[in-house]
C-alpha cells in the first residue's frame, strides 16, 4: 500500500502559519479508500490463515471502517455482516441510507441495526455463535480494527512517511490526524517511536475526553511495540491527544468542521469527512490560528478518509454552500 504525501499550498498561505503536508490515506483504494484499509491488510490476512469464511465487524451509522471491510472480504470472496450502531438519533434519510450505507449494500453486506449503547461487543459474540450454528467460520473485527494486528497499517504508514519525507527532504516537525478508536494513533506512534524518528503525533479526538483517549492510545501502542518486539519503545508522554473539537459528541456537526470541510475543497480541492477528518482539521486550523506551531515548520496532516459520509450529512454545509 502506497499514498501520495502532498503539500497544501493554498491552505498554507490562507492561514499564515506553518506548511501543511497531507497524506492521503483517503486514497488507499478499497471502495472510496480510508485508513481502515490499511488496518485491514492485516486484520483479513489474519482471518485468512484463520481460515474465516464470515467476517463480522460493528461501528456506527455511516462507519467507514464497516464499508471498507464489506469492501475488503468482497475483494477475498468472504461473507460479511456488519452491526451498526445508532450513535447520533438522527432520522435524516440520507444519514440512514445513503454514504456508506448505500455501498455497503451495494456491496451485498446485511446490516444490522442496534440502538444506542448496546454492547456491540457482545452483539458480535451472538452473531458469530449463529454463524457458527449454520456451520461457518467467523472472525470478529473489533470496532474500528483497532487491536494490535491492526494498529500495524499505521506502524507501515509511519514507516511510508518517514521514507517519503525523507525523498522529499521534507523535516517532518508533527503528524496531526484525527483519532476514535486508537488503532491509527497508536501505530503511528509506535512505528515513530520504533523508528527513532523523534516525530511527534497529535491525535485531534472525534469522541472521548482527553484522558481516556491517551489511555486507550497508550495501551493499544505499548500492545503493538509488543507484537512487534520492540516492548518498551513507547513512552507515555509520546502519547498527545486534543479532545477539544469534538463538539456535542461523536457524529454531531461543529462549525469549525464545517468551515474545515468547506476550506480543504474550496483551496485544495481536498474531500474531508465530517465526522473524523473535518473534525481533525478544525483542530489543526484552530491551533494554526492560536500560534501552537511556528511559521517555518512542516506539519503532515493524515487524511483519514470518509468524504463518502458527506453525502449522508448535507443539511450541515446548507450555510457554508449559501456563502
Ligand atoms: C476510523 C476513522 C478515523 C479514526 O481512526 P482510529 O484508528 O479509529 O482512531 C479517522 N478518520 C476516519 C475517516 C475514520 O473512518
Amino acid at each position: 500500500m502506497h499514498t501520495p504525501l502532498e503539500h497544501m499550498p493554498r491552505l498554507s498561505a490562507v492561514l499564515g502559519g506553518p506548511q501543511l503536508y497531507i497524506k492521503r490515506d483517503d486514497c488507499t483504494g478499497l471502495a472510496t479508500g480510508g485508513n481502515k484499509t490499511r488496518k485491514l491488510e492485516f486484520l483479513m490476512a489474519d482471518a485468512v490463515e484463520q481460515a474465516a469464511d464470515t467476517v463480522i465487524t460493528q461501528g456506527a451509522t455511516q462507519s467507514n471502517h464497516a464499508r471498507q471491510t464489506v469492501a475488503a472480504a468482497v475483494r477475498l470472496g468472504m461473507k460479511c455482516i456488519i452491526l451498526l450502531e445508532d450513535r447520533t438519533g438522527y432520522t435524516d434519510p440520507n444519514y440512514l441510507d445513503s454514504g456508506n450505507v448505500f455501498l455497503d449494500r451495494l456491496m451485498g453486506a446485511p446490516t444490522r441495526t442496534y440502538a444506542a449503547g448496546t454492547d456491540m461487543n457482545a452483539a458480535m459474540r451472538a452473531v458469530a455463535d449463529d454463524v457458527r450454528a449454520e456451520g461457518g467460520k467467523p472472525y470478529i473485527i473489533p470496532g474500528g480494527g483497532s487491536n494490535p494486528i491492526g494498529a500495524l497499517g499505521y506502524v507501515n504508514c509511519a514507516i511510508e512517511i518517514l521514507t517519503q519525507a525523507n525523498d522529499m527532504q521534507l523535516r517532518v516537525d508533527r503528524v496531526v490526524h484525527a483519532t476514535g478508536s486508537a488503532g491509527t494513533q497508536a501505530g503511528l506512534v509506535a512505528g515513530f517511536a520504533g523508528l527513532n524518528s523523534g516525530i511527534p503525533v497529535l491525535g485531534i479526538g472525534v469522541r472521548a475526553p482527553r484522558e481516556a483517549q491517551e489511555a486507550n492510545v497508550f495501551k493499544l501502542a505499548c500492545e503493538t511495540a509488543d507484537l512487534l518486539g520492540m516492548s518498551g519503545v513507547v513512552r507515555r508522554e509520546h502519547v498527545v491527544a486534543n479532545c477539544d473539537y469534538v463538539g456535542e459528541g461523536y457524529g454531531k456537526p461543529t462549525p469549525g468542521m464545517v468551515e474545515a470541510v468547506a476550506m480543504a475543497a474550496r483551496l485544495e480541492a481536498i474531500l474531508l469527512d465530517p465526522v473524523y477528518s473535518g473534525k481533525g482539521m478544525a483542530g489543526l486550523i484552530d491551533l494554526v490560528r492560536k500560534g501552537e506551531f511556528k511559521k517555518g515548520e512542516n506539519i503532515v496532516f493524515v487524511h483519514t478518509g470518509g468524504s463518502v459520509a458527506l453525502f449522508s450529512y448535507m443539511p450541515a454545509f446548507e450555510k457554508a454552500l449559501g456563502a
